[in-house]
């Protein structure tokens, strides 16, 4: 037995041990880092930088004044789910779930299709939850590499398909943490050729020009998932899933009744009931992302990949240094150059506000 053989303590007593019980997979995991924000200017984790307006925040809090926290949360979230299908033009014949966090709705994806021996397929550098995930629920992860450029290596994830047969196959588009958005016929070709499903992650769909909402449906095989947190709701916790009714009906079995807590459900509504105003922040982003990248082209020795989303990876001659640079001048940036030999010396820069960018650009100046 591969548990037993793993633990070495021999007495019965140290058989109680988390070192005797817990998978081995699991103790040699670290758990998801998050680094303490302070009162620096975080550009690290792809928020968005801007509040609800000071009106909204007034009539917000008498709607939540007025939520039932002594009762359970509406288990279908059915208002919820009425405001993102109509925010966000989802299309009637598609159903949707709820999730606390698009996070959760991974999980639940790779549970329900754990058999043993079975596959969780994504790209590489992509979003780490793929991957932290897969081991979570006891499948087995395949990582096809981009290419240099960060375009998808259409053959070889077809070969890789073909080899592994994957469950489930992640594709984040725009992806994260390169920013880019891979060609969409590749996509469509790695459908039709995918044995399993292919969920399409469009975490940051409000900032991309261009989306698989309206093409979802005419895959058997494909479901999309969304969430509001890069949309300026990222401490709501609230991702949804988007697909077939054949998919979801599953997929609904493993979600907790009530993941989705009252005063989100509440927050959310009221949010979504306001959508422009989130849109337009999300405009607003777009432009500070076209000036930050311009602001980028003007320091020697910075290079920066075209971004579909509300970050920019930058490629810099020394990412420690500049990192440390950065945060000695009061900036949180991540940095993913250790995370894949494709990112060296690459940092991930959240756009912030016009101010934020702007002393983010100046720091980084003197940091190089
Ligand atoms: C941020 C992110 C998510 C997670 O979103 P939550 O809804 O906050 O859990 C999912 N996918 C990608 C690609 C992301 O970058």
């Amino acid at each position: 037995m591969r548990r037993r053989r793993n633990c070495e303590s021999r007495t019965v007593d140290s058989m109680k041990s988390p070192q005797c019980v817990i998978r081995e997979e699991i103790r040699a995991l670290a758990a998801y880092h998050v680094p303490p924000g302070g009162r620096l200017i975080k550009l690290d984790a792809m928020e968005n930088p801007y509040p609800l307006p000071p009106a909204l925040q007034a009539r917000l809090a008498e709607v939540l004044a007025h939520t039932p926290f002594n009762r359970y949360p509406d288990a279908q979230g059915t208002e919820l789910k009425a405001a993102l299908r109509k925010a966000m033009e989802i299309p009637d014949e598609l159903d949707v779930l709820i999730g606390n966090g698009s996070d959760e709705i991974i999980q639940i994806i790779a549970a329900a299709v754990a058999n043993p021996g079975a596959v969780l397929l994504s790209v590489e550098p992509a979003f780490v939850m793929f991957r932290m995930i897969a081991t979570f629920c006891r499948l087995r992860y395949v990582g096809v590499s981009l290419r240099e450029d960060f375009s998808l290596d259409e053959n070889a994830l077809l070969a890789a398909m073909e080899t592994h047969k994957p469950a489930v196959t992640f594709i984040a588009y725009p992806n994260n943490p390169t920013g880019n958005l891979f060609a969409a016929d590749a996509i469509e070709r790695i459908i039709l050729a995918c044995p399993g499903l292919v969920v399409i992650d469009e975490a940051y769909f409000a900032f991309s020009s261009d989306s698989f909402l309206e093409r979802i449906a005419s895959y058997p095989n494909a479901v999309l998932m969304r969430t509001v947190s890069k949309l300026g709701l990222a401490g709501l916790r609230l991702g949804l899933l988007i697909g077939r009714r054949a998919w979801l009906v599953e997929f609904e079995k493993l979600r907790l009744p009530y993941n989705i807590n009252v005063l989100t459900q509440a927050a959310a509504t009221f949010a979504l009931d306001h959508y422009e105003v989130l849109i337009n922040q999300a405009r607003e982003i777009v432009a500070g992302r076209d000036e930050l990248t311009r602001s980028l082209d003007r320091i020697p020795g910075v290079a920066h990949f075209p971004s579909q989303a509300n970050f920019v990876l930058i490629r810099v001659p020394d990412a420690k240094r500049a990192f440390d640079g950065l945060l000695s001048r009061g900036i949180l940036v991540k940095d993913v150059s250790q995370s894949h030999p494709l990112l060296k010396n690459c940092l991930r820069i959240t756009v912030g506000t016009p101010e934020e960018n702007a002393a983010f650009a100046a720091a980084l100046t003197a940091s190089i």
